[in-house]
């Protein structure tokens, strides 16, 4: 399988090269160049087998010859085996119709385990064969950081480097970065917001001096084999309520649009997905533009379900490179008018979007009264993020079961969760003493120059 830019001026690569490499040359995110497909039997195969199984089965052909069947099961197992959850994925029962996936059974206790952990192994196996060594850096508004941490820490081959936003993520998100001891763990605190923090890593990756000097690789959600290991849930949690036969819709919690194309991505390989739902909060650039063809960049709100507060969705770039016949040439240009604040998405683009996806908005006290309601209802206790997803869900409900993805375990998010419902969800006992372990982080100012700086003397 090879990888092409949604760009389409950097080199294609293989899926390890551009599992290594991340962003492309050309500012644009590798795509493989066609998407295989199950057949319903091999779907319906699925059925009974552990979430590691089907995660080789799905995987698989992506990744090509790049491990031997039996080194990617061993990476698979290693990568899953750190979970509180023998389902990895478990489903739950929330209303008639309407089911939560539990993503948040990981070390971090958000979805973007199921990606990093696999990462971290996927990295480990290919450096360790390779001899090389690289720098990983990544911008979080929260949960990628501590998921990008808990999977790199104490790897022999990799220094891992997180720029996250100053006061703006939770303090259990922020103690699961500080507190790792390991000494190729570098979290960086940086003085201003999320978007700052990604247009940091995206200027360090346009510096190809730099980039090249420290060995550069990202591992923000516009790695492909990120979203790769995403596509494997949609599976579990399709054929466990009747798929193939029966089709499924989704609703996701959305921000970078790296979870939701994931679901795409299986919808595309021959799952029977009817309806695949993005559910934004206040930060609501995807649900404007689909609402009204125009992607335009506005100043962040800072919001209870932090880990969406963005104002540009770095995926997204994949779903246009598709709704525009994989002209790269024109995502090119869009993403050049971005730089000026906006641009339109033309007829047909549109209308392509808005037939493959739904999508909605939850507003700040809609999040809470979801909570809420959904605690008294069933008991469940939502995280604000699965709360947008939730409510957004609800407006989407009809004969298809829904499945709305639960993305994060409430007790990271403890005082909305209690200012909703009263109660104070506790941190899963494996992670008990979270408050009492050493925090070590570096402040820095959000300046670019000082911030590679920093870089290549800590690893030097
Ligand atoms: C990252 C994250 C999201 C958004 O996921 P994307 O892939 O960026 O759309 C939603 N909820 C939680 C808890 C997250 O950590």
């Amino acid at each position: 399988m090879r990888y092409i830019s949604t760009r389409g001026q950097a080199p294609e690569l293989s899926f390890e090269e551009a599992m290594l490499t991340g962003l492309a040359s050309d500012g644009g995110l590798y795509v493989p160049e066609s998407i295989p497909t199950l057949s319903p039997g091999e779907i319906s195969d699925l059925a009974g087998q552990s979430y590691e199984e089907v995660a080789f089965r799905v995987m698989k052909p992506f990744i090509g010859d790049t491990f031997t069947d039996a080194e990617f099961k061993d990476i698979i197992a290693k990568a899953y085996a750190t979970f509180g959850h023998e389902a990895r994925a478990p489903l739950v029962q929330l209303g008639p119709n309407h089911f939560l996936l539990e993503l948040f059974h990981g070390p971090t206790l958000a979805f973007k385990d199921f990606a990093m952990q696999l990462i971290g192994q996927l990295f480990q196996a290919a450096l360790s064969r390779s001899g090389k060594r690289v720098t990983i850096v990544g911008a979080t508004s929260g949960d990628t950081g501590s998921a990008a941490i808990e999977a790199f820490k104490g790897l022999a081959n990799v220094d891992v480097f997180i720029l996250f936003p100053d006061g703006r993520v939770s303090d259990v998100q922020r103690r699961q970065m500080t507190t790792p001891p390991e000494a190729n763990v570098h979290a960086l605190a940086v003085e201003g917001d999320f978007d700052d923090c990604q247009a940091a890593l995206k200027d360090m990756f346009a510096d190809i001096a730099f980039r090249d000097g420290v060995k550069l690789a990202a591992v923000n959600s516009i790695n492909w084999a990120r979203v790769l290991a995403q596509v494997v849930y949609y599976f579990t949690a399709a054929v466990s309520l009747g798929g193939p036969l029966r089709p499924v819709s989704f609703t996701v919690p959305t921000g970078n649009f790296g979870d939701i194309f994931a679901g795409y991505v299986a919808k595309r390989m021959g799952l029977p997905i009817e309806k695949l739902v993005i559910a934004t909060n206040q930060n609501d650039i995807l649900h404007r533009t689909m609402v009204t063809g125009a992607y335009t960049k506005e100043g962040v709100t800072p919001s209870i379900s932090p880990s969406m507060d963005i104002q540009v969705s770095s995926n997204f770039e994949r779903a246009l490179f598709d709704v525009y016949d994989r002209d790269g040439a024109a995502v090119a240009q869009l993403m050049d008018e971005l730089k000026a604040g906006s641009f339109t998405v033309s007829q047909g683009a549109i209308g392509r979007l808005r037939d493959l996806f739904a999508s909605g908005r939850a507003s700040e006290d809609d999040t809470r009264a979801t909570i809420r309601d959904v605690y008294a209802g069933s008991g469940e206790v939502l995280c604000p993020h699965s709360a947008v997803g939730v409510k957004v869900a609800t407006e989407n409900l009809g004969q298809t079961p829904m499945v709305t993805l639960a993305t994060a375990h409430p007790a990271k998010f403890p005082d909305a969760v209690f200012a909703a419902t009263g109660i104070r969800p506790a941190l899963p006992e494996r992670m008990g003493d979270l408050f009492e372990r050493d925090e070590r982080f570096t402040r820095v100012p959000n300046d670019l120059a000082a911030l590679k700086a920093l870089v290549k003397e800590r690893i030097s």
